[in-house]
């Protein structure tokens, strides 16, 4: 098991058809998650391109999500998370702290992305809209949006199937101005493995 340590990210390469097991270790934490084709990086999982495909704003156990080629790269294969999950925000970045009052370096999703592809010797072409794993994020009348604690449990996972050669990228999202990652709005460390 790897771990993505508390408020950090972390990249893999993923060949076709293995899977990863993305654990929420301690049941509230989002964990921000994007894919690029590995052979070229400006081919990447795109969610307005995911919705499309599956018809719906969270995939579910048998969806693929695709590029913004309109290709799967992940198919959710098991999820015991309790299905819940968000499409539709974008990854935080310093702005969204400053906007929310943060006068400090705030450390956000959007760095870590960068920081896990350097760790491979690669960089992002742009920072796509993550899947973001175990986030609550409820459509309310058809359109407000409300941002709510995980519904996720501690061990809690969800299991994704390349469907090309990948690299994926994850953050433990380092959001504590929210209750995006729990009530008590500390960020954990969450943890990922590669079943073959
Ligand atoms: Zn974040």
């Amino acid at each position: 098991m790897i771990e993505i340590p508390a408020r950090r990210g972390k990249a893999v390469r993923l060949s076709k058809g293995q899977r990863i097991k993305v654990i929420n270790t301690k049941g509230q934490q989002v964990v921000d998650t994007w894919a690029f084709n590995a052979e070229d990086l400006h081919e990447f999982m795109s969610m307005e391109h995911s919705r499309v495909a599956i018809d719906r704003i969270i995939p579910g156990v048998g969806d693929a999500l695709v590029t913004n080629r309109r290709r799967p790269i992940l198919t959710l294969v098991e999820d015991t998370s309790g299905g819940i999950h968000d499409t539709l925000f974008a990854a935080c970045d310093r702005w969204r702290y400053e906007l929310l009052g943060c006068k400090e370096h705030h450390d956000n999703c959007t760095d870590n992305l960068a920081a896990g592809l350097a760790a491979l010797g690669l960089a992002p072409p742009e920072t796509p809209a993550p899947l973001n794993l175990f986030m609550n994020i409820p459509v309310v009348d058809g359109n407000r949006v409300e941002v709510r604690p995980p519904v996720s449990t501690p061990g809690s996972y969800v299991t994704l199937r390349a469907e090309m050669n990948s690299i994926l990228a994850f953050s433990a999202c380092p959001q504590d101005m929210l209750p995006v990652n729990g009530l008590a709005m500390r960020p954990t460390e969450a943890h990922f493995e590669i079943l073959d």
